[in-house]
């Protein structure tokens, strides 16, 4: 919002979708004018959702479902529709993102995502993913039921509010501002982009998910083995008891 001045009355301007996008637009010619590539991120469709797969629908259901959140995400929404988000790169724990508001340059804004626990991932790990057969199906999302819950869980690996920190160079960066809330928006089309994002932004190797479910498979192959070969032994020792070569 912006104060202007019209016959000497002064009102307050509400930016608009198109100023914002067309602002948008502008700083990223500007910047591929100077050699520097952004990457922006924006939903592909109007549907009602903004997110297509299912790591990215359960980030943006994960956001919703806090009371904390609630009534900040429908202008971030708003924002990352309009094309505000023109910059995204997810690291460790970390998401840094340019988004374009009312003024001609953009605000920088960071979140932090709290490290899962060493303890906390072991956890996981053997609790929910011997059942992940391969990387397709994980990144496709196509896992068991109870696994998805798992996900969602006080001690799953979507982050809660009080694990996630944010900071924006606006002057209302001291709450989730309409910035922050788009840049939300759009860790979750980055994660439709590439779900491997997720694992990055957690700290977790999702190799290792997968490695796990080979050991696990291994394991359980080996004591079929095992259990296999005992009843032959006792199969023999039967015989031997009768007397059969
Ligand atoms: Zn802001």
């Amino acid at each position: 919002m912006s104060r202007r001045s019209y016959w000497g009355y002064e009102y307050f301007h509400q930016t608009t979708s198109y100023e914002v996008s067309s602002k948008a637009s502008e700083y990223i010619r500007r910047q591929a004018a100077k050699g520097i590539t952004l990457h922006p991120v924006a939903p592909k469709s109007n549907s009602r959702k903004i997110c297509q797969s299912w790591w990215g629908i359960s980030w943006c259901d994960n956001l919703e479902r806090y009371a904390d959140y609630s009534n900040r995400l429908e202008r971030g929404r708003k924002y990352v529709r309009a094309g505000a988000v023109l910059d995204l790169e997810i690291a460790k724990g970390q998401v840094n993102a340019l988004v374009q508001g009312s003024s001609s340059n953009p605000y920088r804004v960071s979140i932090t995502i709290d490290p899962l626990s060493e303890a906390r991932q072991a956890q996981i790990l053997d609790i929910s993913l011997t059942r992940v057969k391969n990387m397709e199906e994980l990144l496709n999302g196509k896992f068991p039921e109870e696994m998805k819950t798992l996900f969602f869980s006080r001690d799953g690996l979507f982050p809660t509010p009080r694990e996630i920190h944010f900071r924006c160079s606006c002057p209302d960066g001291a709450y989730m501002c309409k910035h922050v809330a788009a840049v939300m928006y759009g860790v979750g089309l980055r994660l439709d982009e590439d779900p491997l994002s997720f694992f990055v932004l957690r700290g977790l190797d999702a190799t290792q998910f997968i490695a796990k479910a080979l050991d696990n498979k291994v394991d359980g192959m080996l004591k079929n083995a095992e259990k296999k070969s005992k009843r032959i032994i006792s199969d023999k020792d039967v015989e031997s008891l009768f007397g059969a070569l």
